[in-house]
């Protein structure tokens, strides 16, 4: 796509859509009484979105100089949340730009290399408080939506959604993008080996206090999140596992060092891949009035 092409598509009503859903969920958290934080661009940390099994390739992230020292641009807020949390900040959510240099097999029609999460974090809270949130969330906004006029009919759907461990999509499935292609709800897949922060169970090692969202129709993973560890050692012994440098962390582990850490559970939701399905787009970059297409510079 050129400038004039990018220029005269129709986005206008695309546009009109992501405000209502922007609108939905900042109204629906506000009104739960968490706080509204602005994001983080660059920092010397930055979420290392490793080892994730979905991860295509290692990830790196970009970085520029700011005043002698090398600073990261955001993969994901996951650290600062647990920060923020650390602060005071009980529950938090955030409209969070992320930038992922994904590679050119990324380009699924699901991937951009500049999005924006709506990312949360409850201090104290569990994976079945998280869950119960985003089924709420996703249920109220489905709801509103069907009044919205749309070419496309958004499914009434109910709470609880289905839940399915990693393993069981695999053996009933093949793959999640598969369950993704044949569910017609939205449902959950938990219990994925990932990055160090994810909590790992205490009653059952080797098995994880995580949670992904899919939406069906084959419009894949829309949320990600989890319990969060917060104890130094167990956060050092798996950073190494992975192989991360501690060093590249070192102000989180100061924190984290000093037992300033707090248990909590969080999530971050694709707004434009949430988007993409409310208008039932083919490809993301249709969502984007400036589209950021895998393995493509963006034109503008
Ligand atoms: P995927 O497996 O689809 O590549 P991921 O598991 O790597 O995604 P997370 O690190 O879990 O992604 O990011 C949290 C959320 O941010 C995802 O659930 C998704 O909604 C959104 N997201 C992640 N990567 C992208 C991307 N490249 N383009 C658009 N949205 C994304
Ligand atoms: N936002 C995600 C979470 O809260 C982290 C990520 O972006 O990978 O777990
Ligand atoms: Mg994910």
């Amino acid at each position: 796509m050129d400038a004039l092409q990018i220029v005269t598509r129709k986005i206008e009503p695309i546009m009109e859509v992501q405000t209502r859903v922007i609108d939905y969920m900042t109204r629906y958290m506000v009104g739960r009484g968490f706080k509204w934080l602005l994001p983080v661009m660059l920092s010397s940390i930055t979420d290392p979105l490793w080892p994730d099994p979905a991860a295509r390739e290692a990830l790196k992230p970009l970085e520029v100089e700011v005043y002698g020292e090398r600073l990261r641009l955001t993969h994901s807020m996951i650290l600062h949340k647990q920060m923020a949390v650390a602060m005071g900040i009980d529950k938090l959510f955030i409209l969070s730009p992320n930038i992922r240099l994904e590679g050119r097999s990324a380009d699924d029609g699901r991937h951009t290399y500049e999005f924006t999460q709506f990312d949360f974090e409850i201090a104290g809270a569990s994976m079945a408080d998280v869950i119960k949130l985003i089924e709420d969330l996703i249920s109220g906004l489905f709801k509103e939506a069907r009044s919205w006029g749309l070419e496309r009919r958004i499914p009434r759907v109910r709470p609880p959604f289905r839940r399915f461990t990693l393993e069981e999509i695999k053996e009933e499935f093949g793959s999640e993008e598969e369950a993704s292609r044949l569910m017609k709800e939205p449902f959950w897949i938990t219990d994925i080996e990932r990055e160090f922060y994810d909590r790992e169970d205490p009653e059952k090692p080797g098995h994880f206090r995580n949670y992904d969202l899919y939406l069906p129709g084959g419009y894949g993973e829309v949320s990600s999140g989890g319990e969060r560890e917060w104890e130094y050692k167990v956060i050092v012994r798996k950073m190494r596992k992975a192989g991360i440098s501690l060093e590249a962390f070192r102000p989180y582990l100061e924190v984290a060092k000093a037992g300033l850490l707090r248990p909590s559970a969080g999530a971050g939701i694709g707004v434009e891949r949430l988007v993409r399905y409310m208008v039932g787009a083919e490809h993301i970059a249709e969502v984007q009035p400036f589209p950021r297409i895998p393995g493509t510079p963006a034109v503008i």
